[in-house]
């Protein structure tokens, strides 16, 4: 029989406004390479979050009206996303997600919007601004270098026992002060990287299979994930910005 990860879109209908769904398409993508399946579920608004089903969770950027709505649904769901995230379970949130895993995010109106506070961070306003730009950050830990794009008013400080995803090298990152970048808390990866974050930056897309199929399949051997190219993003950083390269 086939193996298969599970995925699950966290309000897959709505926070979805950069193309984050990109995201699932690159996990798939190396996935079916290996031979291994996905199947992709949209959990949203009034739908039951059964931790359990899944091997990825994927929590995509969205605008403050959006966010205003989920946040309410969210909260029947935040004992299972806790849950899920504290059992080591794989999860990338982006930008609008990323906020809400957190306490809560200060919209531009000045609004307070509830996260769930499974991750310690809170992010607040800017005053009739926004970070927009490439962005490149460093991981030290896994000395790998992340290149993407950032739309977002939030201002976002870490919390207690959360590692930045990377030190920001080109861009504003977390806040524009303290030089992080997203998150990582056990297996839970947050970013402001759009673009979307895992086609430009493969080695983290594998990162994230890898653990996943451990926790699914602990005998799994991974040569023939660790042996899979990588596919080169087509953007490139030099001293006068990010480019495209022309094929
Ligand atoms: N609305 C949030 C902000 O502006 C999140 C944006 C996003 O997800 N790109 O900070």
């Amino acid at each position: 029989m086939t193996q298969t990860l599970k995925i699950a879109h966290l309000y897959g209908n709505l926070m979805n406004t950069y193309g984050d769904l990109g995201n699932i398409l690159v996990l798939d993508y190396y996935a079916k390479k290996i031979g291994l399946q996905t199947e992709t579920e949209v959990i949203s608004i009034g739908q039951e979050f059964d931790a359990s089903r899944y091997d990825i969770v994927l929590f995509g950027g969205g605008q403050d009206f959006e966010q205003k709505i989920i946040s309410k649904d969210l909260e029947s769901k935040a004992t299972a996303i806790t849950d899920y995230i504290e059992n080591g379970g794989v999860m990338l949130a982006i930008c609008g997600g990323y906020q809400l895993l957190g306490h809560y995010y200060i919209g531009a109106d000045g609004s307070k919007i509830p996260g769930i506070g499974a991750l310690d961070h809170y992010t607040l306003s800017q005053d009739n601004s926004r970070f927009i730009g490439d962005i490149v950050i460093h991981n030290d830990l896994f000395d790998e270098t992340y290149l993407g794009f950032e739309n977002h008013n939030g201002r976002t400080f870490l919390g207690k026992h959360e590692q930045p995803l990377g030190r920001v090298e080109r861009g504003h990152g977390n806040n524009g002060e303290d030089g992080t970048e997203g998150c990582v808390y056990k297996n839970t990866f947050g970013s402001y990287f759009h673009g979307p974050i895992l086609t430009h930056n493969g080695v983290l897309a594998k990162r994230l299979l890898a653990t996943a199929i451990t926790n699914r399949y602990p005998d799994y051997d991974l040569t023939a994930l660790k042996a899979l190219p990588i596919e080169e993003s087509r953007y490139q950083v030099d001293a006068a910005g990010v480019k495209l390269v022309q094929n």
